[in-house]
C-alpha cells in the first residue's frame, strides 16, 4: 500500500512547466480546503472497493479520524464506515455497485453523508464530496478526488432540533389534551355544585337529603380548589418563582397529619390505610419546606388511594445516612410498562382502558418531581400493573441536627 506524496500529484501530468504550475494551483488549492476545515484527499482505486490506495490526503484527517495521513488506507477508511446516506438520487448506497457507476461515468459527483466509527471509538459524521479522477491518456476513471467535511456538529444540532421540535409538538399536545380535560374537570364539579345548590332552594326535600347535597357540593367546592390550586402550582414552577420555606419540620407528626388528611377517603373506599412512623425515633426533624412535603406526601397517597379498588395503601419512612427516604406503596392498578417514562411530564395521565375514568389533571406527579428536585433529592417508583405501586422519594436527612436537637431537649 502507498502512502500519500505530493509527487503523486504530478504522475497525470505531460509537460515540466504545466506540471510546476498544476503542483503549485494543486497545493495552494489543498492548503485552501485545509484551511476551510476540509481534508482533500486523492484514492487511486484497487481491484476491489477497500483495496485502493491514497496518493494524497490533507493533514485534517489527523483530527478528524485519529490516524496520519501516512497511516490513512482505503481499507481503514472501509472498516470505519457505519452509515452511508448518498444526497443524490442516483447514488446507491452500496459501494460496490457506486464505484461500477462511478467508473463507467454514470456518477459524476459522488456526495454522501458518511457516518464513521473513529479509531478512539467515537462517531463522526463526514460529509464526502468527490468527482473522478481520470488517467491523462486513457482518458479512463481511475480514481476519485475529493473532500472529506467534518459535520458531525451539523448532525448533532439537527437532532437537537429535531427534538426539540418533538418536545414542542408534544407539549402543544399535551397542552390541548390539558384544556379539553380541564374543562371537563372543572365542569364537573362546577355543575355538581350549580345543580345541588338548585336542589337545596327546593321545598319539601328532607333535611337527610339537604345534607346530602350539602356534602356534595362541600367535595365539589374542594376539589374545584384543587384543581385551580395545582394549575397555579405548575404555572409558578414553570415560571421559576417558586418560593422555598425551609424550616424544622417534625416527621411523625407530617405523616399523622397526611394520615388525618385521608383517613375518610380510605375508609370510604374500605381501604386499610397506613402509616409506618419511625417507631425508635420519637423526634425525625428535617430542615425542608414543611408545606411542600405535607403537598407532595398528599399528591402521592391521593393517587395511591384513588388507583386502587381493593386492598391497602401504606406510607412511611426510613432514615439511610444522609437521606430520608419516603415510600407510598398501593395495591391498586399498576402503570402499564409503555406509560411509566412519562407519567412524571406534566398533564400526562395513563389512558384506562377500562370503561372507568379517574379525576384528575395529570400534574400532581409534575408538582411532585418539581418540589423533591428543589428540595434536594429524588423520585423514582416500581409498578407492576394489577399488582400496585411504590413511588419512592429521598430528601437530604442531617443527622447532627437530630442529635444537636435529642441532647438540648433532654
Ligand atoms: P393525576 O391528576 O391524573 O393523578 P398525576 O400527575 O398525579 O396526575 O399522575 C399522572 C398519572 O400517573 C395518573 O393519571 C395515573 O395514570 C398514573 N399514576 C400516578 N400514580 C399512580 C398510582 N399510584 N397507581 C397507578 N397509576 C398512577
Amino acid at each position: 500500500m502507498r502512502s500519500a506524496k505530493s509527487s503523486d500529484y504530478l504522475c497525470f501530468c505531460n509537460s515540466k512547466e504545466v506540471e510546476e504550475d498544476f503542483f503549485n494551483s494543486g497545493e495552494q488549492y489543498c492548503q485552501a480546503i485545509e484551511n476551510a476545515g476540509g481534508v482533500p484527499f486523492q484514492l487511486i482505486f484497487g481491484p476491489l472497493v477497500g483495496e485502493g490506495y491514497y496518493t494524497k490526503v490533507g493533514e485534517g484527517i489527523r483530527q478528524l479520524l485519529g490516524v496520519t495521513p501516512k497511516e490513512f488506507t482505503e481499507e481503514m477508511y472501509q472498516g470505519m464506515i457505519e452509515d452511508i446516506i448518498p444526497l443524490s438520487d442516483d447514488i446507491p448506497t452500496d459501494q460496490a455497485e457506486t464505484r461500477e457507476k462511478f467508473i463507467n461515468g454514470e456518477i459524476q459527483n459522488f456526495k454522501a453523508e458518511i457516518l464513521l466509527r473513529t479509531n478512539w471509538g467515537e462517531k463522526k459524521w463526514v460529509r464526502d464530496s468527490s468527482l473522478p479522477l481520470r488517467d491523462q491518456k486513457t482518458g479512463k476513471v481511475i480514481g476519485s478526488c475529493g473532500i472529506f467535511f467534518d459535520i458531525s456538529e451539523r448532525k448533532q444540532s439537527m437532532v437537537h432540533l429535531a427534538r426539540a421540535n418533538e418536545k414542542a409538538e408534544e407539549s402543544d399536545r399535551l397542552k390541548t389534551a390539558f384544556l379539553n380535560n380541564l374543562s371537563h374537570e372543572i365542569r364537573t364539579p362546577l355543575n355538581a355544585i350549580v345543580g345541588f345548590s338548585t336542589l337545596l332552594g327546593e321545598p319539601g326535600e328532607s333535611p337527610e337529603r339537604r345534607k346530602e347535597f350539602l356534602n356534595i357540593i362541600t367535595h365539589s367546592t374542594d376539589h374545584l380548589l384543587e384543581i385551580l390550586d395545582d394549575i397555579v402550582e405548575i404555572s409558578k414552577i414553570e415560571t421559576k418563582i417558586v418560593k422555598i420555606l425551609i424550616k424544622e419540620v417534625n416527621l411523625n407528626s407530617m405523616l399523622q397529619r397526611v394520615y388525618d388528611r385521608f383517613r375518610a377517603k380510605a375508609a370510604e373506599k374500605s381501604l386499610l390505610l397506613r402509616f409506618d412512623a419511625h417507631i425508635n425515633e420519637k423526634e425525625v426533624i428535617l430542615r425542608t419546606d414543611s408545606f411542600k412535603l405535607l403537598q407532595l406526601l398528599s399528591n402521592l397517597v391521593g393517587n395511591a388511594l384513588k388507583f386502587t379498588t381493593y386492598g391497602k395503601v401504606e406510607f412511611g419512612y426510613i432514615i439511610k445516612d444522609d437521606k430520608v427516604e419516603f415510600y407510598v406503596a398501593d395495591t391498586g392498578i399498576g402503570i402499564p410498562k409503555e406509560h411509566q417514562e412519562k407519567i412524571f411530564n406534566t398533564f400526562y395521565q395513563v389512558e384506562s382502558s377500562s370503561t372507568q375514568r379517574y379525576e384528575g389533571t395529570g400534574l400532581g406527579l409534575s408538582i411532585a418531581k418539581a418540589y423533591i428536585e428543589l428540595l434536594g433529592g429524588n423520585i423514582w417508583f416500581d409498578s407492576h400493573p394489577g399488582e400496585g405501586s411504590v413511588f419512592y422519594f429521598t430528601l437530604p436527612y442531617d443527622r447532627k441536627l437530630n442529635l444537636l436537637d435529642r441532647s438540648t431537649q433532654l
